[in-house]
């Protein structure tokens, strides 16, 4: 027998979920499914939204993966090039290049591209991460309209906290970029700032989080935006002790049983991606019923209360997160956000297509 742990993906929650963003777009909604697509599989996740406007990557190697995998769709690299040869393998594979900053362009001048490259140049309206500023953007333009090989496509810019409830500092991001005209149309909404109710209408939104089912704020939980999970992370009981009152469990101690306890042990842990964070009390799902994890989360392994559980048993599968345990429970109980934790899940952990691609 192999390992159980498993990552069942339900592509027709992924094809609600856009389909959803989708219309709560002004315009056009770029699938963001940078880093292996959230975890879920960069090549699995593109197949099944073929029916998505584009798709938004970090980095270009990540976009020849899904070149090579077919994909025909307009795709933008968010980072853009980072050396001369990115923007000749843009040119050759169709792929659009953000322009975060002036360094690029004189890389770009480096060599003779085969076809000219659409370029969405990046605003910082107030984030300070990638970006140039509103008034150093005109002669960036000016260089990219001069270029024969380059084709300005989109100014983008990105919310430091649209995450928030209604926060005034979207508002003001926002502002700055309606402040001035410009040539090309904007792509500005990510999650947080689509299903924010901001009124922001842009050319291209670029939702990520979710399209997974994931809910980008605090206080609102992904069923009530109406998203469906796509990840149910899985294994099983791989044994059942009775541990009396008084003893402890795991590593360091941590847990100390007040009476006698039925004790399950799951094989998953921090090797697989299940974060090694969460502590007692974290919710775990079996046999219908809600239990909780005790004792520290081990490399290949964490232990779950299932005194309450009368039909656990060997072989039991274990839900960790998804159908009935939503991540972002889980992601709030580790001090995380759900990104993370999908993102970790190690290549032990098998992702198994539950519906058709
Ligand atoms: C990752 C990313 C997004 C998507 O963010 P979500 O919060 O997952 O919707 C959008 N735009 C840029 C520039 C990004 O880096």
């Amino acid at each position: 027998m192999t390992r159980p742990i498993r990552a069942l993906l339900n592509w027709s929650h992924l094809r609600h979920n856009y389909s959803l963003v989708r219309q709560r777009s002004a315009g056009l909604a770029f699938a963001v499914i940078k880093a292996d697509g959230y975890g879920h599989g960069l090549l699995a996740v593109a197949r099944a939204l073929a029916d998505a406007d584009g798709f938004a990557v970090a980095c270009v190697d990540e976009a020849l993966i899904l070149r090579e995998g077919g994909l025909t769709q307009p795709i933008v690299v968010l980072q853009g090039a980072y050396h001369a040869g990115e923007w000749q393998l843009a040119a050759e594979h169709d792929l659009q290049l953000v322009l975060h900053h002036p360094q690029q362009l004189t890389m770009r001048q480096h060599v003779v591209l085969r076809q000219p490259v659409s370029v969405w140049l990046k605003i910082n309206s107030g984030m300070n991460r990638l970006g140039v500023r509103v008034n150093e953007a005109d002669a960036l333009i000016e260089a990219i309209q001069n270029d024969a090989q380059l084709q300005l496509a989109y100014v983008l810019t990105h919310f430091a906290r649209a995450d928030e409830p209604h926060s005034p500092m979207t508002n003001a991001q926002w502002q700055l970029i309606m402040q001035r005209s410009w040539p090309v149309p904007i792509s500005a909404c990510n999650s947080a700032a689509l299903l924010g109710d901001y009124g922001i209408d842009d050319a291209v939104s670029r939702p990520g989080i979710v399209l997974f089912g994931s809910s980008p704020f605090q206080n609102c939980t992904a069923t009530e935006l109406g998203l469906l999970p796509v990840m149910t992370l899985e294994s099983q009981i791989i044994a059942l002790h009775e541990v009396l009152a008084g003893e402890y469990v795991g590593y360091g101690g941590d847990w100390q049983t007040s009476s006698d306890r039925r004790i399950a042990v799951v094989a998953i842990g921090y090797g697989d991606g299940y974060p090694r964070h969460a502590p007692t009390g974290t919710p775990v799902w079996l046999e219908g019923v809600e239990c909780s994890l005790v004792g520290r989360v081990s490399m290949d392994m964490i232990t779950v209360d299932v005194t309450d559980c009368g039909a656990a048993k060997v072989g039991s599968h274990v839900e960790l997160w998804g159908e009935h345990v939503d991540i972002d429970r889980i992601a709030r109980l580790c001090n995380t956000i759900s990104y993370e934790l999908y993102c970790q899940l190690t290549p032990r952990v098998k992702r198994v297509a539950l519906s058709q691609p």
